[in-house]
């Protein structure tokens, strides 16, 4: 019978935990995607506000920068067309040439210098005016040579401007020319960078920005490596404005930190740069918060997910485990259990049931559960269907119970249990019945304490009855009657005998509760046997007028037994012996040793005892059923007490007997420790 109730076989499927945190899984997968997503598409949303900003401000700063550097070389040029300048170069009257450098710094007062070259390139008029650069040779420096080449207006690179005032520098050089168109000389300005950076002050970028201007030859004007020893020719946004295109994305710029995202547009026609940049992370700062929030959001939903999946695992296993238990507690319960399902056909039974009922292994699940749980009234009357404690309970909806007193089980050998049934209906989550399920108890014990409780009952009365009438009896007699001296002798004799006999059963009932109270403590010695035993069939002869005899062994060893236990012990078997043999007939007491035990048999050629008798006498009130044994005063109680006593002290108590021939009495008990040595094998 190990069949699982139907009622838990359906939890597995229900809730697999795999498919569960799969679930789980995915649902976290889909948001994570969803989110990243997000922050992907908000990325690049802003990178393309971010670029297209940047490169309108890099036009704008470009078309600015170009308007700017057109006004200067113009005014340069215009001065080189002046005819007073043609003509002093051509007079080679330098100094009278450069009152006009004076006069052109006045109309431009962000000019630093202003300077006249002749065509070998020296120095030859300059103002302010600088002797220590006067007369030298610039013959190859780029406004020079980019003057003459360009035939007219030149924009130079930034440098380093040798004579006064000495600052970082572009120069605005034209050529003057003759009427002929012969070269005259070259005049040049110089503006300090200074002048031109405000360009790329004057625009407020968020996140950091900046405005980055360079020259034709990638020098930066701008920012912390501006002048002529860097170049940032090697950065593809700025290579790629001097090359003239406009363009925007992430890059690089030496001398500053990190990835930058922005924009550049070259400065045309002169062939310079305008970048506008700003770091990444500061571009997509925003986007980073996003990500954040959203990173948060999915931590969260993370957590809550993977909080779910535990959560949902440990409950499953935790079903799993009461499922366990259930199953466990059914299969370990000691009394049986019978689950039925609505229509009443067995779902389940425990080994307990299977036990009670003798089913040894026999698979009743499915069958009527009216087949399998036969009941009988207290009067031994089947009980109907529709009396069944069970069916009762199913269809009642509500807990039924029958008790041993009245109720018995058919066990499939045919004997009829006592037991006692709880039955109560099984309802699922929306409380209909989906069956009932019995609880059945072998009530054997509490049938057999029950009798017990009788037995006592009647025993006790009937022995308190037996010697109080007695003494009542005879106690009336004296009271009321002249006795002669030896009628009232008797009459007292009967009187102390049946106090004798309260006086036994007093400490008969004594010594059981002592017994079953586990209180009679056992203090045993060295016990002479011998002696003993003469000592108590002594006390017998003198009432006795029949043979009782000591039989022992010379070197009989003594005992370890408590010295009062051995008397009561001997006292019940040899009394026995007496009240259950004819008068005149002898009782013996024999001792033997028996390896490591003493063995002490007493014999009488009395009634004797059936094998059904000796079966009983050792219990509770046993007492042989027969006609001889019910006339003589007795409870039962005595060789209980004597077995208990024997067992107590490490020994054994058996009985060997003929009905009509007689019965030995015998029981063993360990040699005394001292005389131990002597009998080990
Ligand atoms: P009691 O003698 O009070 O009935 P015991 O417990 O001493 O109680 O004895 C139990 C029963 O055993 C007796 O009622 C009697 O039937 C049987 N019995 C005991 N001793 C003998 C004996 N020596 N010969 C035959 N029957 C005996």
């Amino acid at each position: 019978m190990n069949g699982i109730p139907a009622t838990g076989a359906g939890i597995d499927q229900r809730m697999n935990p795999r498919t569960g945190s799969a679930v789980i899984a995915a649902a976290i997968a889909l948001g994570v995607a969803g989110a990243t997503w997000q922050a992907h598409e908000s990325r690049q949303g802003l990178r393309a506000q971010v670029l297209e900003h940047s490169l309108a401000t890099a036009t704008l700063t470009s078309a600015v920068l170009s308007a700017d550097l057109e006004g200067h070389l113009k005014l340069v040029e215009a001065y080189a067309d002046r005819p007073s300048v043609v003509a002093r170069a051509e007079a080679g009257d330098w100094a009278a040439a450069a009152v006009h450098l004076a006069e052109l710094r006045e109309i431009e007062p962000g000019f630093g210098s202003s300077a006249l070259f002749d065509p070998d390139g020296h120095l030859v008029a300059r103002d302010p005016a600088d002797e220590a650069v006067l007369g030298r040779d610039f013959s190859s420096r780029d406004y020079f040579r980019g003057a003459l080449a360009a035939q007219h207006g030149y924009l130079s690179e930034v440098f380093r401007q040798q004579g006064v005032p000495r600052a970082t520098v572009v120069a605005f050089a034209s050529v003057v020319r003759g009427p002929s168109g012969a070269v005259l000389g070259v005049l040049q300005a110089t503006l300090p960078v200074e002048q031109l950076r405000r360009h790329a002050r004057a625009i407020r970028l968020p996140n950091g920005g900046t405005v980055q201007i360079f020259d034709g030859a990638g020098h930066a004007l701008t920012g912390p490596q501006a002048g002529p020893e860097n170049t940032f020719g090697s950065s593809t946004a700025v290579a790629r404005a001097l090359a003239g295109h406009a363009g925007g994305g992430e890059m690089t710029l030496p001398g500053l930190p990190g990835l930058r995202l922005g924009a550049y547009a070259p400065v045309d026609p002169y062939g310079w740069a305008v970048v506008v940049e700003q770091p990444v992370s500061a571009a997509y700062r925003p986007v980073a918060a996003l990500t954040l929030r959203l990173g948060g959001i999915g931590a969260i939903v993370l957590v809550v997910g993977v909080t779910a999946a535990i959560v949902t695992t440990r409950l499953v296993r935790r079903l799993e485990r009461q499922h366990g238990y259930s199953a466990a507690i059914l299969e370990a319960i000691a009394d049986g259990v019978v689950i039925a399902d609505v229509k009443g056909r067995v779902a389940h039974i425990n080994p307990a049931m299977d036990r009670l009922t003798r089913l040894e292994g026999e698979n009743v699940v499915g069958y009527p559960f009216l087949d399998l749980l036969v009941l009988y009234d207290a009067r031994g009357e089947p009980i109907p269907p529709e009396g069944h404690i069970l069916a009762k309970a199913i269809e009642n909806r509500a807990v039924a119970a029958g008790s041993g007193h009245e109720l018995a089980l058919l066990t499939r050998d045919g004997r009829r249990l006592p037991v006692g049934i709880t039955a109560a209906p099984v309802l699922d989550e929306n409380g209909a019945v989906v069956g009932g399920v019995a609880v059945v108890r072998d009530a054997s014990y509490e049938r057999e304490v029950d009798q017990l409780k009788s037995s006592l009952i009647s025993t006790v009365s009937h022995e308190l009855r037996t010697p109080l009438t007695m003494i009542q009896g005879f106690s009336q007699l004296l009271v009321d009657r002249d006795l002669s001296e030896a009628n009232s002798r008797e009459a007292l004799r009967q009187i102390n005998t049946s106090s004798e006999r309260l006086s036994r059963l007093i400490d008969d009932l004594l010594s059981v509760s002592r017994i079953e109270a586990g209180r009679l403590a056992v203090r045993p010695e060295a016990v002479d046997v011998r002696e003993v035993a003469r000592e108590v069939l002594a006390s017998f002869q003198t009432r006795e007028g029949r043979e009782l005899r000591v039989e022992a062994d010379d070197e009989l060893p003594a005992v370890h037994a408590d010295p009062d236990m051995f008397v009561q012990i001997l006292t019940n078997l040899i009394s026995n012996a007496i009240k259950y043999s004819p008068a005149g007939t002898p009782v013996s007491v024999a001792a033997r040793r028996n390896g490591p035990t003493v063995e002490v048999a007493v014999e009488d050629r009395g009634i004797g005892l059936s094998e059904k008798d000796v079966a009983r006498i050792f219990d509770k009130f046993g007492r042989a059923d027969r006609p001889e044994v019910r006339k003589v005063s007795g409870t039962g109680l005595g060789l209980y007490i004597t077995r208990n006593l024997v067992e107590m002290q490490g020994g054994q108590i058996w009985v060997r007997s003929e009905p009509g021939l007689g019965s030995t009495f015998s029981f063993c008990l360990p040699v005394a420790v001292q005389d131990r040595q002597e009998v080990a094998p």
